[in-house]
């Protein structure tokens, strides 16, 4: 590594650790001509994933606003900020595993309503009322209920009584809703969407 002072081009790596979950190596080098030390970063190239919104649009992935739905969906419930990074760790390996180019945003969401289940029930309610944007106080109890009585997993719904209020298409489902209605209660409850 060339040195950014005397651009001189032998040094000697006098630490390394990782950082960022072991996404990435940081390197302390030290410039065998002239002392100076300075630090390097290293990390596996990924190819740029892009979500693919509910309109068909796409924009890169982007793990802050993932985050940032997580945390604002567990604000003030017991749940460790080490908890959530694990989460948002493990989500982001099950998208890099099952999608290489694109991911349907719908398909993030579900990974994160899989997520918070296990985590914070109240987390849970709060990401999906808004991701499924629930109709009425009827559609949002009967998740609470489906809640209570622990409906098997991935049941589509999440064991939603049948009724016969109009079911969206997972296609229809976006992460973070923009309709009129919804825009006031997704900016307090996520971050929003930034286009
Ligand atoms: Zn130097």
């Amino acid at each position: 590594m060339r040195c950014p002072i005397c651009t001189h081009d032998s040094d000697k790596v006098i630490d390394s650790r990782s950082a960022q979950d072991g996404r990435i190596i940081r390197r302390r080098r030290k410039c065998l001509e002239c002392g100076h030390k300075f630090t390097t970063y290293e990390a596996v190239e990924q190819p740029p994933l892009y979500v693919v919104k509910k309109d068909s649009r796409r924009e890169p992935f982007q793990r802050e606003k993932l985050l940032a739905g997580v945390i604002t969906a567990c604000k003030k419930r017991p749940v460790a900020m080490a908890a959530i990074e694990r989460l948002i760790h493990a989500i982001e390996m099950d998208i890099y595993a099952a999608f290489q180019i694109e991911v349907p945003s719908w398909k993030i969401g579900e990974y994160v309503m899989d997520g918070l289940k296990q985590l914070d029930d109240v987390a849970y309610v709060r990401f999906a009322s808004v991701y499924r944007q629930f109709k009425d106080v009827e559609e949002f109890m009967d998740v609470l209920q489906a809640l209570k009585h622990e409906q098997p997993k991935r049941q589509p719904g999440f064991g939603r009584k049948k009724r016969n209020s109009r079911k969206p298409k997972k296609e229809e489902l976006p992460l973070f809703p923009r309709t009129a209605e919804n825009r006031d209660a997704s900016s307090r409850q996520n971050p929003p969407d930034a286009t």
